[in-house]
């Protein structure tokens, strides 16, 4: 596939920074347009399933990856109440099972990672203060011309959508479906290892399941940080936004009950303050590209978060998508491969993330020890690898 004019993506986040990455991989020019001024701190923990670090492998970050992010050595699931483990998974071989390893890092840090690889491939392709607010198709210029907030545009020879979950260029190009709340408000925070007083945490991660709640934790920055997200089943979310500043106390009262070490560790959030938010979702959409735009991540496929699955899938899309580029002689057919070979395992894994947070934090955590149950290792996600999967024709 080759265009005179690049390829423009919305959004630098995760998926949209793989795109362009795989893109140019695939001897394209691609230039990303993200909304926000600086590139900053953004986010916290994020779990890299070794399905996704075969892709980041691919883009050419493999090494610097591996230094700054941990691997946990088990996961742990224990009972909110009395911290007694009720499931415990060996992630001790993972490398030799799936291929490659389970990491956990700092957000920022991955992002970081990105942007400093696409900078080494074309040092013009990431634009900031860049917010998409409309498009045209122009068939006869064969280009697509895009507006932003500001007044500015610019001609591109298609355009990929990874704008996430709020995605403009979804209600723009793909028609208005609301996000839906999920059911589920999260609190987040970060924990300077030396607020814990010199309290050991087990190596990994441990998830305290109970009924209607959850807490989830590990380590991140080799150990220097604690990063942790607390969900609560809430019939509503607040009208005013989606985001809102939390309060360590509000969290610590909707997990009352729950093991003292969890409570110590929520406690020690710095400034009492911690990130709240409603978990929002939407279904699939049944097709991701109309014409010369195509979506990516977030944008396309937004799920909720028990499988830590939303950011590696991006990074198989953007994976995909640079894959179907490579094989194919238009941006018709790279588009239509890359859909093909994406939307059933997003499907898949779509269904399955929401049906694990309901079994989680099920009435009676208890049976989770003895329970068959359908996880990431028993579906087969992390054995997944966005780098030799069949690209459709
Ligand atoms: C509690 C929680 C925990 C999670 N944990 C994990 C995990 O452990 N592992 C995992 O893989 N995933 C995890 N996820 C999911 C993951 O964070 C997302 O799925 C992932 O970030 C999606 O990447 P994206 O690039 O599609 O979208 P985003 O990361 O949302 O990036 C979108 C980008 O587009 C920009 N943008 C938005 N609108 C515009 C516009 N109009 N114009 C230009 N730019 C725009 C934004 O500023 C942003 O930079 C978690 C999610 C939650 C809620």
């Amino acid at each position: 596939m080759s265009s005179a004019a690049p390829i423009a993506i919305i959004g630098g986040g995760i998926g949209g920074l793989c795109a362009a990455i795989a893109l140019q991989r695939a001897g394209l020019r691609a230039h990303v347009y993200e909304q926000a001024l600086v590139l900053g701190e953004v986010g916290a923990g994020l779990s890299v399933t070794p399905n996704a670090v075969k892709g980041l492998d691919w883009l050419g970050i493999g090494a610097a990856l591996r230094a700054l992010a941990d691997e946990p050595p088990r996961m742990l699931t224990c009972h909110y109440a009395t911290g007694q483990v009720l499931v415990d998974i060996d992630r001790s071989d993972t490398l030799q099972r799936y291929g490659a390893p389970y990491l956990q890092m700092h957000r920022a840090d991955l992002h970081a990672l990105l942007v400093a690889r696409l900078r080494e491939l074309d040092p013009d392709a990431l634009h900031t203060g860049c917010a998409f607010r409309s498009l045209t198709d122009d068939p006869r210029a064969d280009t697509v011309e895009i507006r932003f907030e500001d007044g500015r545009s610019e001609r591109a020879s298609a355009v990929i959508g990874a704008d996430g979950l709020k995605s403009a260029l979804r209600r723009e190009v793909f028609g208005a479906d609301a996000p839906t709340f999920s059911g589920y408000v999260a609190w987040r925070g970060l924990v300077p290892r030396e607020a814990l007083g010199g309290r050991v945490l087990s190596a990994g991660s441990a998830v305290a399941a109970g009924p209607g709640r959850l807490f989830v934790r590990y380590p991140v920055r080799h150990g220097a940080l604690v990063n942790y997200v607390a969900f609560a089943k809430q019939s509503s979310w607040a009208p005013e936004g989606w985001s809102q500043g939390g309060s360590v106390d509000e969290a610590r009262e909707v997990l009352a009950g729950f093991h003292e070490e969890v409570l110590a560790i929520l406690a020690a959030t710095p400034g009492g303050r911690c990130h709240k938010w409603g978990l929002f979702a939407r279904e699939p959409l049944p097709a991701w590209v109309a014409g010369r735009v195509a979506l990516l991540g977030d944008a396309a496929h937004p799920m909720l978060p028990w499988f830590g699955q939303g950011a590696a899938s991006a990074i198989e899309d953007g994976v995909l998508l640079g894959r179907a580029a490579q094989a194919s002689t238009s941006i018709a057919e790279g588009f239509r491969r890359y859909e093909a070979a994406r939307h059933a395992r997003v499907t898949l894994v779509h269904r399955e993330s929401a049906a694990g947070g309901e079994r989680l934090s099920g009435a009676n955590p208890e049976k989770l020890s003895n329970a068959t149950v359908k996880n990431e290792d028993t579906l087969g996600i992390f054995t997944y690898d966005p780098v030799t999967v069949a690209l459709p024709d």
